[in-house]
C-alpha cells in the first residue's frame, strides 16, 4: 500500500508518499507560501534523487494538494501512475486534547471533535483541519487517518498531568499537560526496544526529541507516563527560541511591573527566548558550539542551560518511573550534536548512564553506551512521517 502524508502549516505543506511494502519514501516535497505571492512547490523523485521546483499561484491548501497529485502522477517528475495507487492518506494533528489518546480514521464525527480541540492549539489546528478537508475533496473515496502529536502522550496518569490550579480550570477549561512531540517519542521508543531486542513492555526508557523545539519523555512499558511539555509547546527545557519552564509569577510581574502587553510577553517567550536569548548569537545550537568555541560566554551559557536541564529531566524521569533501561536521542540536536550528547550524560554516572567518546562519534542508528554501563544509552533517528504512515496503515487495515 502507498500512503501519503500530509503535514499541513498555515501557509506550508510538507508531504511523502511511502510504500509500505518495503517502509521506502517514493517522493517527498514542500508546498510554500500557499495563499501568497510566491507560491511554488519543491518535489523530489527519491529513487531518481531528482528536485524540481515548480512556481505557480496556490491561492488555498485545495490548490496546494492538486499540485501535489499532479507531481506524484506526473510522466516525468513522478512515481505513481495515477491518483488511485495512493491507498490512505495519515494527515498530521498537533492537538488530539483529550478526545484522542490513539491514531484514528476520519469520519464526520472526528471532525468535529478536531473542531473541538482547536481552540487548545488556535495556531496549529486550523490548516491541519484545511489540510483534511482539502484532501477529502480531491481524494473522497481515499481513507484518511489523523494522527496527533499529543496522543501518545494521553497515557500520563492525573498525578503527573494535572496542574495545581483549582480543579475547575482542568474541568471547565481542560487547562492540564498534554505533551507534544507524541509521535516521535512513540517512534523511538518502539525503535529503542527493536534495537535492545526486547519487548517495550519490558523498559523503561527516557526519550530525549532535542530540535528546535525539544522535549524529553518518560516511557514505561512502552507508555508514556510523563513528558516536559506542557498545556503548550513553551513548557519543558529552554529551546531554541522558547523559554521552557520558569516561574510563571514572572509573566505576571512583566505585565504588572514592566507594562508589557499580554501579547508580548508570549511573544517573547516563544521567539525571542531560549538559547536565542540567552546568547544573542542564534538559536541554532551549530552556531552556539562554533561561538562557544570561540569564546562566547553567553553562547557557553546558554548550551550548559540546555544540558543541565536534559540531565534534570532524565534524572527526574529515572525516579518517576522507579528505574532506567535506556536513553534515547534523536531529532536535530539528539541526532548529530556529539558534544551535547556528552554534556548531557555528563555526571550520570552514579544511576548507570555512561557513554563511551568514539561510539558517540558514529551517526545513524547506534548504541554509544560504554562498556558495562547499566544503562543504554541509543541515538536513533526520528521519523515522524514513517511513524505517521505505519498508523496509517495499521488503521485502514483495521486493527
Ligand atoms: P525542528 O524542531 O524544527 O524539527 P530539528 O529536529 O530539525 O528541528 O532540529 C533543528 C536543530 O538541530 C537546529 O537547532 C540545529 O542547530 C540542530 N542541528 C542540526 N544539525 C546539527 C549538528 N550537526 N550539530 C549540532 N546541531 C545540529
Amino acid at each position: 500500500m502507498k500512503i501519503l502524508v500530509i503535514n499541513a502549516g498555515s501557509s506550508s505543506l510538507k508531504y511523502q508518499l511511502i510504500d509500505m511494502d518495503n517502509e521506502q519514501v517514493l517522493a517527498k516535497g514542500l508546498c510554500e507560501r500557499i495563499g501568497i505571492e510566491g507560491s511554488n512547490l519543491q518535489h523530489t523523485n527519491v529513487g531518481r534523487d531528482e528536485k524540481t521546483k515548480i512556481e505557480k499561484p496556490m491561492k488555498d491548501h485545495g490548490d496546494a494538494i492538486q499540485m501535489v497529485i499532479d507531481a506524484l502522477a506526473d510522466e516525468k517528475i513522478g512515481v505513481i501512475k495515477s491518483m488511485d495507487e495512493i491507498g490512505a492518506v495519515g494527515h498530521r494533528v498537533v492537538h488530539g486534547a483529550e478526545e484522542f489518546a490513539d491514531s484514528c480514521m476520519i469520519t464526520e464525527a472526528v471532525m468535529k471533535a478536531l473542531e473541538k480541540c482547536t481552540p487548545l492549539a488556535p495556531l496549529h489546528n486550523p490548516p491541519n483541519i484545511i489540510g483534511i478537508k482539502a484532501c477529502q475533496k480531491i481524494m473522497p473515496n481515499v481513507p484518511m487517518v489523523g494522527v496527533f502529536d499529543t496522543a501518545f502522550h494521553q497515557t500520563m496518569p492525573p498525578k503527573a498531568f494535572m496542574y495545581a490550579l483549582p480543579y475547575e480550570f482542568y474541568e471547565k477549561d481542560r487547562i492540564r499537560k498534554y505533551g507534544f512531540h507524541g509521535t516521535s517519542h512513540k517512534y523511538v521508543a518502539q525503535k529503542a526496544a527493536e534495537f535492545l531486542g526486547k519487548p517495550a513492555a519490558e523498559l523503561k526508557i527516557v526519550t530525549c526529541h532535542l530540535g528546535n523545539g525539544s522535549s524529553i519523555s518518560a516511557v514505561d512499558g512502552g507508555k508514556c507516563a510523563d513528558t516536559s511539555m506542557g498545556f503548550t509547546p513553551l513548557d519543558g527545557v529552554p529551546m531554541g527560541t522558547r523559554t521552557g519552564s520558569m516561574d510563571p509569577a514572572v509573566v505576571t510581574y512583566l505585565i504588572n511591573q514592566k507594562g508589557m502587553s499580554a501579547a508580548d510577553v508570549d511573544a517573547m517567550m516563544n521567539k525571542q527566548s531560549g538559547v536565542q536569548g540567552i546568547s544573542g548569537v542564534s538559536s541554532d545550537f551549530r552556531d552556539l558550539s562554533s561561538a562557544a568555541k570561540d569564546g562566547d560566554e553567553r553562547a557557553r551559557l546558554a548550551l550548559d542551560m540546555f544540558s543541565y536541564q536534559v540531565r534534570k529531566d532524565i534524572g527526574a524521569y529515572a525516579a518517576a518511573m522507579g528505574g532506567l533501561d535506556a536513553v534515547v536521542f534523536t531529532a536535530g540536536v539528539g541526532e548529530n550534536d556529539a558534544a551535547m550528547r556528552a554534556a548531557i550524560t555528563d555526571g550520570l554516572e552514579f544511576m548507570g548512564v555512561k557513554i563511551d567518546n568514539e561510539k558517540n562519534s558514529t551517526r545513524g542508528t547506534v548504541d554509544i553506551s560504554a562498556a558495562g554501563a547499566a544503562v543504554k544509552t541509543l541515538v536513533i533517528p526520528t521519523n515522524e512521517e514513517l511513524m505517521i504512515a505505519i498508523d496509517t496503515k495499521r488503521l485502514v487495515e483495521g486493527k
